[in-house]
């Protein structure tokens, strides 16, 4: 659905060539991902059991990653990030401190270790109060603690670091993917994929969850907005420090941070959530009405999928034409493109993210179709409860085709988040969900959701529940719907 306003802002080129900088795309098979090493920290065990992570390959310094290499490192897994980030509008510069609480994944002892940042620089690095060697390369840091990180056990590395955020583009679409500016001033962080190390440093890949407290310092006539709750927003000095917590895990992508002129605007929602919504304070009133939708878009989802996942929701509205919208977690983001004819057009979208993609993250990138179908079939099935049609006829010639004929689960798909993903894999549910009858299909929905909240997974876990939950003959299903690069119409 996003993709919708990016192709239509930005004029969608064939898909099929580009990749850069670290975009790392494998070509033209059709076949991927059946998948053979779950990696990292990625639970396939059953649900009461907490996930016990497979102890990982020392030699592996970035997460081993199909669509986009060179992120992350599997050797460690952050529990809670604590950033403190000083910045201001008009000033391309951020300053701050990144606590983080980690451990080695490893079986032995672990010497040194890196995290993504791009941009600013480290200035000082302890881990557990001593001081760590630090080396500096293109987008990330490789940090040598005084002894080694003992394997599994919780270890506080704190790296005070400042510069320039540097923003990358996502290879082919040409949106801007990190810190960025809004129109006014502000700056604002649009992580996805691989943006939120141009802000923090940070372990980022979506493979390793945690929690964060964001607290950003603002001159006192600036608003500083970031995900979760709004803890505390004190005057110290002559500035404002605003404490934004998130205590769901969350994957880095998911990350959000404004500071610009916002008015906050907050009230109890649906589902007992704590409702936040960061508006421009020029935002008209029928804009801001369009954000209404998001109670009865909770229940309706709360009440197909299973309680929503956290107590704080909202959205926020930034102040330049983004071309896509963007689930950050809790608080999804909208550009001031974001309204067609009274409505805020990817709410549905974005809010069903939280449930799929947010809750349940994809353990690595090619299993972006995890988020963009399911988000997609989401979108309908609300579309549909308020009468603008079938889901059937919804699935008719929505969104862009695939022109490159790439299949559900092509890489390539994956690395461009072409409508495959979107529609294509809208389409693939909706066609197990023929074979699987309707309640056999919304029970398997609903226990992805209630077994994976809060982790990372792979796409053969979800064919794994599949073939468990309902009578699908769910391999031939993958193989016709999601490993197919022309996969059949949809019956009538
Ligand atoms: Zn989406």
């Amino acid at each position: 659905m996003a993709l919708l306003a990016v192709a239509a802002t930005l004029g969608l080129a064939a898909p099929g060539c580009a990749t850069s900088g670290r975009a790392a795309t494998s070509t033209t098979t059709t076949t991927a991902t059946t998948v053979t090493d779950p990696g990292p920290r990625t639970s396939t065990t059953e649900p009461d059991a907490p996930a016990e992570p497979d102890a990982v390959d020392p030699s592996l310094t970035d997460v081993p990653d199909e669509v986009f290499a060179g992120l992350g490192d599997p050797r460690i897994d952050v529990a809670d990030y604590q950033v403190r980030l000083h910045a201001e509008p008009g000033r391309d510069e951020v300053a701050g401190t990144a606590r983080l609480r980690l451990a080695a994944t490893t079986a032995d002892p672990l010497p040194s270790f890196t995290l993504d940042l791009r941009g600013p620089r480290a200035t000082q690095v302890l881990v557990d109060g001593r001081r760590a060697k630090v080396s500096t390369e293109a987008d990330e840091l490789e940090i040598t603690p005084s002894a080694p990180l003992e394997p599994g056990e919780s270890t506080s590395v704190v790296i005070t670091y400042a510069g320039e955020p540097e923003p990358a583009s996502f290879p082919r679409l040409e949106v801007p993917v990190g810190w960025q500016p809004d129109d006014r001033g502000g700056w604002f962080t649009m992580n996805e994929p691989f943006g939120a190390s141009s802000w923090v440093p940070v372990n980022d890949h979506p493979s390793d969850k945690a929690t964060w407290t964001i607290t950003l310092d603002t001159p006192a006539s600036v608003t500083g907005v970031a995900n979760g709750r709004l803890r505390s927003r004190q005057a110290v000095a002559g500035r404002r420090r605003w404490v934004w917590e998130t205590d769901q895990p969350m994957a880095s992508y998911l990350a959000f941070v404004a500071i610009g002129d916002y008015d906050l605007v907050e009230r109890g929602g649906a589902e007992g959530t704590e409702v936040v919504f960061a508006f421009p304070p020029d935002l008209s009133p029928d804009e801001r009405g369009a954000f209404d939708q998001l109670d009865p878009i909770l229940s309706f989802f709360s009440d197909t999928f299973g309680p929503y996942p956290d107590d704080d929701a909202g959205a926020a509205v930034v102040d330049t034409s983004l071309g896509l919208a963007m689930e950050t977690q809790t608080r999804p983001l909208f550009g001031s493109d974001a309204f067609r004819g009274g409505d805020a057009w990817a709410l549905a979208h974005e809010v069903a993210h939280q449930w799929y993609g947010n809750a349940v993250s994809p353990a690595r990138w090619q299993d972006l179709w995890l988020n963009e179908s399911f988000a997609t079939y989401a979108d309908w099935l609300w579309r549909e409860s308020q009468g603008e049609g079938s889901v059937r006829e919804l699935s008719d010639g929505r969104g862009v085709p695939s022109a490159g004929g790439l299949a559900v689960l092509d890489p390539e798909a994956a690395a461009t988040f072409d409508g495959a993903v979107y529609e294509g894999g809208a389409r693939a549910l909706h066609a197990l969900r023929l074979e699987a009858g309707d309640d056999d299909f919304f029970e398997l929905l609903r226990r992805w959701f209630a077994d994976n909240r809060g982790r990372s997974v792979t796409t053969e876990d979800f064919l794994a529940l599949a073939r468990k939950v309902t009578d699908a003959d769910v391999d031939a299903w993958a193989d016709e719907w999601l490993r197919n690069p022309d996969p059949p119409e949809l019956p009538r």
